[in-house]
């Protein structure tokens, strides 16, 4: 079998792409296809073409590895589209699967197209930051009008073959033999001439008020991205000038996007969310246990929200609390947010009740006694977890596993107190728990490997995306963002306002600055976090202004003022006595305020970020630089067209994120350092460890 196989049904050449597992557009398939093309010209007795792809699915995309090869070795699939474009007999592309970007490119630049029901058709080249390059942008208008190509190119979301049907983009639904049915297609097509190229034809329903709208638009769904903006100027092109001009700038613009840091970003998000699934020591041989019923202890914030990801893929859940009050407010918020689901149509109101039909309430924890895992949501307090766990020991059935979201304490201590550490374990979950992606899975120091796969598989069944961590204090994340939030206050302290500094993080792309963020989780937190930390370190009560503004009363959202005043629409507002509660505070201390910029506040956070990720990584608390970007991501909103922190750091390189941590006073961490002398990046790092 070769890449791509010819094969006669007598006046018709079948061209089937063998490039397993998705048949991605890499180096072999356009020679292959172009040789095709080549036998089918010469050979009179052809009368039609069909190409499809062998195994699952038709061409499911260009293959984003070879985005980093110099032009002349990149596959031609602008080539493979202009000799197939040019060609004079009409070919036929027969779909199944998936296909998306470059896949769909080719069946574009094909005479017709046919496919089964439920093939998906899409270009989604916007979630990796570049954009359709090989034609794409002048095609898809050409067929499906302006609005709905912007619409499919900005969202990169891919429609069903039903759909595309109905918009003209496939031809002909087979129902049965794909193969059978697109030879007849071509045979019933083979002398209709004048050939229907789609380069010959004018883009429907190109008002200029599209593209204007387009334009509108993406400054609130892609802040601050360039491919979306290069993608409506392309389509505007397909609409205004003929078919030669905007297939030539769109072969600029897909190198201008392709070489911007925004797609390295991107494209290294896609290859470490898919590197963080992997654990040395853990093989597909590794044993997993069942999941079929859970138990969670405690109805609060995160309980509940936990609760609705196994309720959302059918797993019951029997979930406890002290007290039938308590019970009965976490019931009904779970209720609400279905019935707010329902509303927006994103459910039934069956559905709803489907759900909450699997949700067993009880004051008896001795009700976990049949559940495969049971998960701790209780107060983050290490006495009460420790309690909760002994009991546990006691009740748990044997195999299912023990898991506390704790997000800062130590879980081995917490599992010491079973008689089965081994089957302990950390699940850090995110607030919103439903909605947040990211699940840190804390591995303690007997957690056996089969709750470790076990735990792997169960964030991928319940949509989250699981990265392994070891076990210190705030984890990887929480570790990461109180660094953070030190640097924060203290930038303030020195003289910038709070707004001005979140200013600098809603520049850098994350929707939520520092302060922001405090208020909406809570002042008390993080003041309740100091305390603590101080008292352990033998230190002095902290009192920094952010205290002081606790002390007054304002915990932030959730009494309506914090750092910033809120209204109903919970947008921030500054709030003149906590301004000049900060200037005392300055004054009593002796600081005089200096003028911070807008670039020093950014480049201090972003660093602080980078410097305990480097530590962290240096002690293995986390397995790769990847890792943590797919943490900062998911669980803190760090833009993913950065790459996440550590990916930003690189492409500043590593050596001026040293020399100016060392400029505002940071001790730059010894890996940090180490891979700056020698020129590297994280990525080198994680190449050294054999692990990227
Ligand atoms: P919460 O106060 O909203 O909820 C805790 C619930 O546990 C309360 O309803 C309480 O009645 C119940 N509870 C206490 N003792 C219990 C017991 N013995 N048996 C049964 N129920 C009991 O707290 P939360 O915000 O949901 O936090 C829970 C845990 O999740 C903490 O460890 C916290 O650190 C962690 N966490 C919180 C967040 C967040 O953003 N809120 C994020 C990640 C992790």
């Amino acid at each position: 079998m070769s890449i791509v196989d010819h094969s006669r049904q007598d006046d018709i050449l079948v061209l089937t792409i063998n490039n397993p597992p998705v048949n991605a557009f890499s180096p072999g398939v356009p020679e292959g296809l172009k040789a095709g093309l080549d036998a089918a010209a010469s050979d009179d007795g052809v009368r039609a073409v069909v190409i499809i792809g062998g195994g699952r699915t038709f061409v499911a995309g260009a293959d984003i590895r070879t985005f980093n090869l110099p032009r002349d070795q990149a596959p031609d699939l602008r080539g493979t589209i202009e000799k197939l474009d040019a060609f004079g007999k009409p070919t036929v592309a027969a779909i199944h699967g998936t296909a998306l970007g470059g896949g769909l490119e080719l069946a574009l630049a094909c005479t017709y197209r046919v496919a089964v029901p439920d093939a998906q058709l899409g270009l989604p080249e916007v979630k990796l930051g570049v954009l359709p390059g090989a034609g794409g942008t002048q095609r898809l208008p050409r067929v499906v009008g302006a609005q709905k190509a912007l619409d499919m190119m900005l969202s990169g979301t891919p429609i069903r073959a039903t759909e595309a049907s109905q918009l003209g983009l496939i031809d002909r639904i087979v129902d049965g033999d794909l193969l059978a049915g697109a030879v007849e297609f071509a045979r019933e097509l083979a002398e209709a001439r004048p050939l229907p190229r789609i380069s010959d034809r004018s883009v429907p329903g190109a008002r200029p008020d599209v593209f204007a709208a387009a334009r509108v638009g993406i400054t609130k769904t892609h802040r601050g991205q360039l491919s979306p903006s290069l993608i409506i100027d392309l389509a505007e092109m397909a609409a205004t000038t003929p078919f030669k001009q905007g297939w030539d700038a769109e072969a600029g613009k897909f190198m201008q996007a392709k070489d911007s840091p925004q797609s390295r970003g991107l494209r290294h998000l896609f290859f470490a969310e898919r590197e963080s699934a992997k654990i040395p020591g853990i093989t597909k041989d590794t044993p997993t246990t069942d999941i079929r019923r859970a138990g969670i202890i405690g109805a609060g914030t995160m309980g509940g929200g936990i609760a609705m990801n196994f309720l959302n893929v059918g797993i019951p859940v029997t979930i406890v609390e002290t007290t039938q009050d308590a019970l009965d407010r976490g019931l009904g918020i779970i209720r609400r947010n279905y019935e707010n689901s329902a509303k927006k149509g994103r459910m039934t109101m069956d559905d709803v009740e489907n759900r909450m039909s699997m949700l067993t309430p009880t004051l008896d924890m001795a009700d976990l006694n049949d559940a495969d895992i049971i998960i701790e949501a209780v107060f983050e307090n290490m006495d009460v977890k420790k309690d909760i766990f002994t009991r546990l020991d006691a009740i748990a059935k044997p195999g299912a596993i023990l898991a506390s979201n704790t997000s800062t304490l130590n879980v081995n201590e917490i599992a010491s107190v079973t008689k089965r550490p081994e089957s302990v374990i950390g699940l850090h979950f995110f607030s919103p728990a439903n909605v947040m992606k990211l699940l840190e899975i804390v591995r303690a120091d007997k957690t056996s490997d089969t709750v470790l796969a076990t735990s792997m598989a169960l964030a991928r069944k319940i949509k989250k995306v699981g990265v392994v961590v070891g076990v210190c204090d705030g984890f990887v994340g929480n570790r990461m963002v109180h660094r953070y939030g030190d640097e924060a206050r203290k930038i303030v302290e020195e003289g910038a306002r709070p707004e001005d500094v979140d200013a600098s993080m809603n520049e850098l792309g994350l929707p939520m600055g520092p302060f922001q963020m405090s208020d909406m989780a809570g002042l008390d937190i993080g003041h309740a976090i100091r305390q603590h930390q101080a008292k352990v370190r033998g230190e002095p009560k902290p009192d920094g202004w952010l205290d002081r503004i606790v002390e007054t009363g304002r915990k932030g959202q959730k009494t309506q003022g914090g750092i910033y005043d809120y209204d109903e629409t919970r947008k921030p507002r500054p709030n003149a006595e906590m301004q000049k509660l900060i200037e005392d505070y300055r004054a009593e201390k002796g600081i005089v305020p200096r003028e911070i910029s807008q670039e020093e506040s950014t480049q201090r956070l972003a660093y602080s970020l980078v410097n305990e990720g480097a530590k962290i990584l240096e002690e293995g608390i986390a397995q790769r630089a990847g890792d943590i970007d797919v943490i900062y991501i998911y669980g803190y909103g760090f833009p993913a067209y950065r790459g996440g922190p550590m990916q930003y750091a690189s492409e500043q390189g590593l050596k001026n994120v040293v020399a100016d941590l060392e400029k505002y006073g940071q001790t730059p961490a010894p890996l940090l350092k180490r891979l700056a002398d020698e020129g590297k990046t994280f990525a080198d790092f994680d190449a050294e460890k054999g692990r990227a």
